[in-house]
């Protein structure tokens, strides 16, 4: 089967074609997910980022690909500022919290992978290793750089030398020609071009850091950047297949993980970029460092379950910005549980039918089509022609790629009305979502031949006998 994806690289959807094609066992799909930055709990816009890779591990290996699977954990070295200027996030909390460094990173990594199992992200096979564990293959790369004359040595590091890479912003065609310094990645007088960046930070005179190193060149920790190269690389491979992370990463970060991993080997880095839009709130980006986020353990007290967060995310596309607001996921968590009920109240021993998981995975082979798939779900719930035991079985497969069936989830509210209004109710649900107005209207109309009114409140759908 075909898999289309949206490359940033060049700007358009393309077929996905594995590196490592097998003609006798499976094929292989390599993919790299930037992690956390672990000084404090992830909230719910960073979770957005995994369950977007969760959505392609599922596609991949129900398309019977072999996946390998690496998300990082950022434990050193992301400082407050892309200038790699400021303190280092995991030192300031450390004097936030007045715990070690390492203590900070131990509990917030387990926060992470809590969240992860939450939300009923697969993680089997996932490798996640921790920056602080790589710190000699980091130092190797910037040791091959250095060599190749890519370099330079200022009195706070070693930075990498944009002007000698000439491919520097050709992701998402980035025209670099008018930036100045200040205004992408701050004031540092000593740098010879405003988007050279480090990759080996001296320790701070006088600073007492948790966390450095020895190094060829003193005392020190490597610069953010350099462990996604040097982790990815040594999971995947120079080459690799997937590399993804949120928007926020395709000017600098990833920049810059292509620029010194390519000035290192020489070859092509990562073959399929993909970005994740924001979670916004307020109408701004949801953010650690703007206050403004929320966390999987709030959402939770104020009764939500993650796993109607997961279905308030799946309802959209991953590369469609996301507005937050408590209606929305709360028209998310009635849609859920409404759906949890139906499905539990089918009865077990029926076959999948072809035609619908052929209609929701070649969505989901569609650059994710995510609210498809939902859609297909509802669509197979009123189609009468398909008998209960099917409806189960096909749902279920279909799941298997979305993950909304968790075991321990919380049972299920009565139906107040028929499944066949519930089912264009919830349908109707994701048309608003996408903005598909007319569909909505059309839903409506068959909501009403059923003998039923929808009315929108701020508390998502009404539905009254008519
Ligand atoms: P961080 O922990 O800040 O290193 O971010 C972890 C991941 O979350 C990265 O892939 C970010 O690009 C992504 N991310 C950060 N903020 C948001 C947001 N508001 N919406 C979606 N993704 C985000
Ligand atoms: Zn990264």
């Amino acid at each position: 089967m075909k898999i289309y994806l949206h490359n940033t690289l060049t700007g358009k959807k393309e077929e996905f074609v594995p590196l490592k094609k097998s003609l006798f066992g499976r094929p292989k799909v390599g993919m790299y997910h930037c992690g956390p930055t672990v000084y404090n709990y992830p909230h719910i816009g960073n979770l957005r980022a995994y369950v977007f890779a969760d959505s392609l591990k599922r596609l991949m290996k129900a398309a019977g690909y072999k996946v390998a699977q690496v998300i990082n954990i950022t434990d050193v070295g992301h400082l407050v500022s892309d200038a790699d200027s400021g303190e280092d996030k995991m030192e300031k909390a450390k004097k936030r919290e007045q715990k070690s460094a390492w203590d900070i990173a131990k509990f917030y990594t387990e926060a992470f992978f809590e969240n992860l199992s939450d939300l009923n992200v697969d993680t089997e096979g996932t490798i996640f290793p921790r920056a602080t564990d790589f710190i000699k293959e980091q130092i190797a790369i910037v040791r091959l750089l250095e060599k190749k004359s890519l370099t330079y040595r200022t009195s706070d590091g070693i930075y990498f030398d944009t002007s000698k890479f000439p491919d520097y912003g050709k992701l998402g065609h980035i025209d670099l020609s008018g930036i100045r310094e200040g205004e992408r990645i701050g004031v540092n007088e000593e740098k010879r071009n405003p988007t050279d960046f480090a990759l080996w930070k001296f320790s701070p005179a006088g600073e007492k850091r948790d966390m450095e190193w020895e190094s060829p060149w003193g005392k020190g920790f490597p610069g953010w950047h350099i462990e996604c190269s040097a982790m990815s690389m040594r999971y995947l491979g120079e080459t690799f297949d997937i590399h993804t992370g949120g928007i926020d990463h395709i000017p600098v970060h990833h920049q810059n993980e292509i620029a010194q991993s390519e000035g290192a080997t020489g070859k092509q880095f990562v073959r399929y970029w993909m970005h994740v839009a924001f979670m916004n709130i307020a109408g701004a980006k949801m953010a650690k460092s703007e206050g403004n986020f929320l966390t999987l353990d709030v959402l939770k007290e104020k009764s939500f379950s993650p796993m109607d967060y997961r279905y308030f995310l799946l309802g959209a596309r991953y590369s469609t910005p996301l507005s937050f607001t408590w209606e929305a996921l709360e028209a998310a968590r009635n849609a859920y549980r409404r759906l949890n009920g139906a499905v539990c109240k089918l009865p077990s021993g029926g076959k999948v039918d072809a035609a619908y998981w052929d209609k929701a995975l070649s969505g989901l082979a569609d650059d994710l089509d995510t609210p498809k798939a939902l859609a297909t779900i509802w669509e197979i719930l009123r189609d009468d022609k398909l008998s209960p035991a099917d409806k189960k079985a096909t749902i279920l497969k279909i799941d298997s790629l979305l993950g909304l069936a968790k075991a321990d989830e919380a049972p299920v509210e009565e139906e107040k009305v028929p499944e066949a209004v519930s089912a264009l109710a919830q349908e109707r649900e994701v048309a608003r979502r996408n903005k598909n107005w007319s569909r909505s209207d059309e839903l409506r109309n068959e909501i009403a031949k059923l003998g039923y009114d929808v009315k929108d409140t701020s508390d998502g759908q009404r539905i009254m006998k008519r």
